[in-house]
């Protein structure tokens, strides 16, 4: 079979294929427990499927502008202005499938072959393949041990003269860790002086905690959005839990958006009308879903937090916002490929390697699900890895002795 080498180098993406595994092993009747989702359980907002299903009923679903649909740009420049404080215009905004493909056409967008990406470590596992599939050079940044923020310094002895974007996620998908305000400034300032783009994926920034907010890039430049050399991408998947919608979108300079509106025009043509719909309505319905959703996530990552705790050797970062957070596993295991196999097989529990987003030796857990798959999920983790938890535990309706530690 002949297969190109670009495409045969990108990897598979392991959350989908977690995702997979878990589902066979449902299938076979195992009580699996699932600590990899990357997106909460909550039902599709109302206001979203009313809309939704509006343009459903009226049967009229036919190509519609590649950039979006005007109403929900509307309601997009109106989140912006709201959220941001800042006013864009409608060609500032470009509507894709998802955060997933904002990103793919921005790098597509503005990446020479060779030209290279900054990302700080950890990082979200799509981020070097995508740099990867346009032919682009992803450059990765370790933070300090221990810590999981990047510092300035770091990145700045990153850049080469090849230097075209820098990534950054925050609050952070795996960590949970949100950037200060201090970094954010410091980076908006850095890019702009260098002339690189500043990509800031805010994905989860209103699912923050702690009556913190997220920075926004926008608040460090006096620049007008044309002028400026940031782009945000953000979407509904995680803030509204409609992750099966596939609607995100970018805020860029004019110049930007226009070509980004070719490409998506010689690929996908548009996003789906009726999930267009769907977004506007959530944007545009009642805000106490978001609300919702982010008070019991909060409690999810207190819960997840104190059974955590009590784990012998592990060492995990309060997260600060996202479903997310990231425990430190080195005291058991260096391999994080090896311990997520490893507490698949013997406690049938579902976690992501910390090696697919750049620091082995941790492990992604999620706390979308319930208190139950949190706590259940965690006790399994300690009572296959932890000498001090009991060897005896009870999975679905089976007693299983620890025999191996
Ligand atoms: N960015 C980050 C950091 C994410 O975690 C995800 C989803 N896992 C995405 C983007 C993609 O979101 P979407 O569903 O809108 O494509």
């Amino acid at each position: 079979m002949s297969i190109s080498t670009l495409a045969r180098s990108i990897a598979e993406s392991p959350t989908l294929r977690l995702n997979e595994e878990a589902r066979l092993l449902r299938e076979k009747g195992l009580p699996v427990m699932h600590l990899g989702a990357g997106e909460p359980k909550n039902k599709t907002p109302i206001a979203a499927i009313l809309s939704s299903a509006a343009k459903l009923v009226n049967g009229d679903v036919k190509y519609v502008p590649t950039d979006g649909i005007p109403s929900l740009k509307k309601a997009i420049i109106r989140y912006t202005e709201e959220n941001y404080g800042r006013a864009v215009a409608p060609e500032n905004v470009i509507v894709s499938s998802g955060a997933k493909q904002a990103v793919y056409n921005v790098l597509f967008s503005i990446l020479n072959p060779q030209d290279e990406v900054i990302i700080p470590a950890p990082y979200w596992v799509s981020y070097p393949e995508m740099v990867k599939m346009v032919y682009g050079m992803p450059v990765t940044v370790a933070p300090e041990d221990g810590s999981y923020h990047p510092r300035m310094a770091d990145l700045e002895r990153a850049v080469s003269p090849a230097t075209k974007a820098i990534i950054i996620n925050s609050p952070n998908n795996p960590s949970g860790v949100m950037y200060t305000e201090a970094f954010v400034a410091e980076i908006v300032d850095f890019c702009e002086r260098k002339g690189i783009y500043l990509i800031t994926d805010d994905i989860y920034h209103k699912l923050v905690f702690d009556k913190k907010q997220a920075p926004s890039a926008y608040t460090h430049t006096s620049r007008d959005v044309d002028e400026s050399k940031i782009i945000v991408i953000n979407g509904i998947s995680k803030l509204y839990g409609m992750t099966g919608f596939r609607i995100g979108w970018t805020i860029a300079n004019r110049k930007l958006v226009e070509v980004m509106t070719n490409v998506q025009a010689q690929t996908t043509s548009c996003a789906s009308l009726v999930m267009q719909a769907g977004a506007e309505g959530a944007l545009t319905g009642l805000q106490s879903t978001v609300e919702g959703l982010r008070l019991t996530i909060e409690n999810n990552r207190d819960v997840a937090l104190q059974e955590l705790q009590s784990f012998t050797g592990v060492k995990c970062v309060k997260p600060d916002g996202t479903f997310y957070c990231f425990p430190d596993f080195r005291a058991y295991y260096k391999d994080s490929v090896a311990l997520s196999d490893f507490l698949l097989k013997k406690a049938l529990v579902v976690t992501v390697p910390g090696r697919e987003f750049g620091m082995d030796g941790h492990l992604r857990l999620s706390y979308a699900g319930s208190i139950k798959d949190i706590t259940e999920g965690i006790a399994r983790i300690k009572w296959a890895l932890d000498p001090n938890s009991p060897n005896e535990i009870y999975i679905g309706d089976r007693r299983m002795v620890r025999d191996w530690l």
